[in-house]
């Protein structure tokens, strides 16, 4: 893509579909088991499909089954080539989401941001430094009492506005695109029903969180434990050599864990153990945590270590003192993106073309991109732009959409040219 090509990304749509979007109320709900969680998550994807009619995509469809919208912009050119996918999600954090008022910052001066008339809520350059990379540009907020929802509408419009690109720009060569919008990615359900059968792709982004630049492909492999200790009760006047505390072998057994493998000592690709409760009396204790770690092994030896320390509890306190269940949560998508390094190396490569810094960087959560890996398709995430995500803070500059809206057309176009000389061996699988 050509400078003058960069210069035509439609700023003024990508704005205006931001803040049409922010107004929905998408707010999941993690109480509730319906798919999706919340109607205004339905209502935004139906706003979307009709937006993707409009920008000429073909195979749109919306499954009630897993409240997937996904669309397919054809390809339009000779070269043999595989699909490439982008997926972001429609519904927001757990926080105030009625009545969205983005306010709109032009030629921002780098100066306080008052959110709300009361002046309660600022957005301070000296304690949020991040700002100072947006003056000039135009910022968009929310206006105090509520989040502003750049998780993830930031990364839907910078998606529309790739899409937009390629419909005023017919010449401009590509493959086959998917798109998909999901729900209820932060309460990490959503991509978890996602039939993958309806988003045929060699491999796919996820356009969530992050800075220009950042391409996350490593997350925590996630496990819960629990713990049960049952203790032997006899009146404390005459316990001796016979009570068993159930709650003295809970504590400790917190005490063996290893003291600096805890969240609050652990950051970038360390992992770590958390205990979430402890509660009991003297004859029954339980203890619940969770488990994270990057790397597949220590993650798998973590778990091994406490299963041993149950097996020394029971040889010191008797069989069956203690027992353990464990449960995976999430699988890090990191495993299977390594033995695809083509899904990484095109990011950075299309970084570098546009000279941004490319940094690969640990996501310290669960994302979509966890699940659909974890279903085949390797999906590291990328970035939507936006900042202080899940509270009224939140801020996102149009600037930083359409650099992403840029990104994606780097992308797909280098994808298009490495095709020309990959013999044509699909990644993964024939498409
Ligand atoms: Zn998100």
């Amino acid at each position: 893509m050509g400078e003058d090509a960069m210069n035509d990304i439609d700023t003024a749509y990508i704005e205006q579909k931001f803040v049409e979007y922010c107004k929905v109320n998408t707010r999941s709900d993690p109480n509730n088991n319906c798919v999706p969680t919340t109607k205004g998550q339905v209502e935004l994807l139906m706003i979307i499909k009709n937006e993707l009619q409009e920008l000429g995509l073909t195979n749109i469809s919306y499954s009630a089954k897993d409240s997937y919208l996904v669309g397919l912009l054809p390809s339009n050119t000779a070269t043999l080539t595989t699909a490439v996918g982008f997926v972001a999600h429609v519904d927001t954090a757990d926080y105030n989401a009625e009545n969205v008022k983005p306010q709109i910052y032009r030629n921002y001066d780098g100066k306080k941001i008052y959110l709300d008339p009361q002046k309660d809520r600022v957005l301070d350059p000296a304690e949020f430094p991040s700002l100072k990379k947006h003056i000039g540009e135009t910022l968009i907020t929310a206006s105090g009492s509520t989040l502003l929802g750049a998780d993830d509408k930031a990364g839907i419009a910078g998606l529309l506005g790739m899409l937009k690109y390629f419909k005023n720009h017919p010449n401009a060569e590509h493959g086959d695109i998917w798109v998909a919008f999901g729900p209820d990615e932060e309460i990490g359900q959503g991509a978890k029903r996602f039939d993958i059968s309806r988003f045929p792709v060699e491999f796919a982004y996820t356009l969530d969180n992050g800075d220009p630049g950042d391409i996350a492909y490593e997350t925590f492999n996630a496990a819960s434990a629990t713990l049960q200790f049952k203790g032997t009760i006899v009146h404390p006047g005459e316990a001796y050599g016979l009570m068993v505390n159930a709650t003295t072998m809970a504590s400790e057994f917190i005490e063996s864990l290893p003291k600096d493998q805890v969240p609050e000592k652990s950051k970038d690709f360390e992992g770590f153990m958390m205990v979430l409760s402890n509660s009991g009396d003297v004859g029954y204790a339980k203890v619940e945590l969770i488990i994270r770690d990057f790397d597949t092994d220590s993650f798998l030896a973590k778990k091994q270590m406490l299963i041993d320390l149950v097996d020394a509890f029971n040889k010191k306190y008797g069989e069956n003192r203690v027992e353990i269940s464990m449960h995976d949560q999430y699988k890090s998508p990191g495993d299977l993106i390594k033995q695809y390094p083509y899904v990484v190396n095109l990011v950075l490569h299309a970084y570098e073309k546009m000279g941004l810094v490319p940094k690969i960087i640990p996501f310290r959560g669960g994302t979509d991109g966890d699940f659909i890996s974890e279903k085949g398709i390797p999906t590291p995430n990328l970035f939507n732009g936006g900042a202080n995500f899940h509270g009224p803070y939140e801020y996102v500059s149009v600037e930083s959409m359409s650099l992403l809206s840029k990104t994606l057309i780097t992308i797909v176009q280098l994808h298009l040219k490495m095709c020309d000389h990959r013999d044509n061996t699909p990644l993964k699988r024939k498409y």
